[in-house]
């Protein structure tokens, strides 16, 4: 089962067919996970749209999407979901490669199960492992006493490889109660600037016209991943980017996203850089 990581690396790189589809054995889980990041972002649209902003904004439920400014021209990778065996290692190729920082939040459990891929990580010199949970659940569907247990296990999990201490909610999903535990046990949260929609995009390289709505995908960008992000960045003009590590398509466009961004001129900065110290929580 070795032929997978070198596959993403390949893809990453650029050193194979962009179009080279996904074994079956990795495109399943991606489905489900695809359909879960949907379902909860159709739900939270509907919810946002229907409650009174102060009810929404006491629940501390939709914190993720910053609305503090960015530093201008400064642009702060991010990607979930992993550590993913082939990803992980493509991913700070390419950092190598480009000479550029990121952020790696971590399913701690994930991390429990591939402790070499979080120590790689940690020790690569542009790189930060931050905690997305302990099993990605979605916060708004889990009762108080799990949330905490999820804070808890993952903090616990991840202590050896976090040094600052970062917290992304999986769907981007806040509670206050979860707020307080996290900044208690000395985590910064981290939203994003920026949705890549990478998720929306990676069944076929298009996003459809329901997804592209939830996204704020531009019509002339649903048939172009990258020319997406580069707008959605110059749009903010820079700022945290959501991006995924579990998704063969996002891997196979990072070259060309990060070759783009460099050429529209910004400057990539670890997230725990001063200049974004205003936009975390
Ligand atoms: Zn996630």
């Amino acid at each position: 089962m070795n032929c997978f990581p070198p596959l993403l690396l390949a893809l990453a790189l650029g050193t194979a067919q962009a179009q080279t589809p996904p074994t079956a054995a990795a495109s399943a889980p991606q489905r489900v996970h695809t359909a879960a990041i949907r379902a909860a972002r159709v739900r939270g649209l509907a919810e946002q749209m229907n409650l009174p902003a102060e009810t929404l904004k006491q629940s501390c439920r939709f914190e993720s999407d910053i609305s503090t400014p960015p530093p201008p021209g400064v642009v702060s990778l991010s990607f979930d979901d992993g550590p993913e065996p082939g990803a992980t290692e493509a991913i700070l190729a390419l950092l190598d490669k480009h000479q550029i920082p990121a952020t790696f939040f971590l399913v701690a459990a994930k991390a429990q199960q591939h402790p070499e891929l979080a120590a790689l990580v940690k020790a690569h010199p542009r790189a930060l492992v931050g905690n997305h949970s302990w099993s990605h659940p979605n916060f708004h569907d889990i009762a108080p006493a799990q949330r905490a247990s999820e804070v808890e296990r993952s903090d616990a999990a991840l202590a050896a490889f976090e040094a600052p201490k970062l917290f992304r909610y999986p769907y981007g999903n806040s509670s206050c109660d979860s707020n307080a535990q996290l900044q208690q046990r000395g985590y910064r949260i981290v939203g994003w600037h920026v949705d890549s929609c990478d998720w929306a995009f990676d069944k076929t390289g298009s996003i459809d016209p329901h997804e592209a709505k939830i996204c704020g995908v531009e019509k002339a960008n649903r048939e172009h991943f990258i020319d997406h992000v580069v707008a959605a960045v110059k749009a903010r003009k820079g700022g945290i980017v959501l991006l995924h590590e579990i998704h063969p398509h996002t891997l196979a466009r990072l070259d060309e996203l990060i070759t783009r961004l460099l050429a529209e001129g910004f400057r990539f900065a670890p997230v725990n850089d001063p200049a974004f110290e205003a936009s975390l929580r």
